[in-house]
């Protein structure tokens, strides 16, 4: 079971997508519990990179997601930007070289990314942020493989545990970023990084799975 380098700029194309469609929605959840822009710079961010990627034929999935990240970090103010850099950057780093990934490979350079989020950002599972959504996409993707589940399985599960995360961030009161600036009023509302972290698990259950052979 493995995908090639076609699907992994598949994904990001889809990524982009769903962050182009949701940018509204994503900035009207930064509007409550931070400064309504996550929508608007995942956004730039993203159509950076569409630009940035135009043509890139080289069928190295690593390189491709580098660029990814290293576009993020220098397009993208904020905290969302940076976070989201680095964990492409990392994903790329753990995915050098290959033209195709397994689904051991893609947990690895997930695992790796969400990581290295973890050591910029300093966030635990629970602090309300994108690291809510991750650290269980990351757990299931890696514990339905060891049961012998399908690629796409594995990555289908992932999304569901990326979407209960981000559910759950809604209780919570922020410790991490702006939102824990509010305190107790940071309960109560969705965070904006958990719910696009969601749309990227999401979009690499549609587009890396469909091509799962
Ligand atoms: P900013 O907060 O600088 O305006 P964005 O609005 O783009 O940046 O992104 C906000 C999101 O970033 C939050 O919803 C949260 O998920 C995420 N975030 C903020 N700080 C951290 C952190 N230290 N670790 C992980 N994620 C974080
Ligand atoms: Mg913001």
């Amino acid at each position: 079971m493995s995908f090639s380098y076609d699907r992994v700029y598949a994904w990001v194309r889809a990524f982009a997508a769903a962050i182009a469609e949701n940018k509204e929605y994503l900035t009207e959840l930064d509007s409550a519990i931070g400064d309504a822009d996550h929508g608007i710079n995942m956004n730039r961010g993203m159509q950076a990179v569409l630009a940035k990627l135009e043509g890139d034929g080289q069928p190295d999935a690593g390189a491709l997601l580098k660029t990814v990240g290293m576009t993020l970090v220098s397009t993208v103010g904020g905290a969302g930007g940076p976070l989201y850099g680095t964990l492409f950057l990392q994903m790329g780093t753990s995915a050098a070289g290959k033209s195709d990934l397994s689904g051991d490979d893609w947990a690895a350079a997930l695992a790796a990314g969400v990581a290295g989020v973890q050591r910029r950002g300093k966030a635990e599972l629970g602090d309300k942020t994108m690291i809510d959504a991750l650290v269980p996409a990351v757990e299931a993707v890696s514990s339905a493989l060891a049961d012998g589940s399908t690629l796409d399985e594995a990555l289908r599960r992932s999304a569901e545990a990326a979407q209960e995360g981000m559910t759950a961030t809604i209780p919570l009161v922020a410790r991490k970023g702006r939102a824990s600036y509010l305190g107790e009023r940071s309960a109560n509302h969705q965070d904006p990084g958990a719910t696009s972290s969601w749309l990227l698990l999401r979009t690499a259950a549609e587009t890396l799975a469909a091509a799962g052979s």
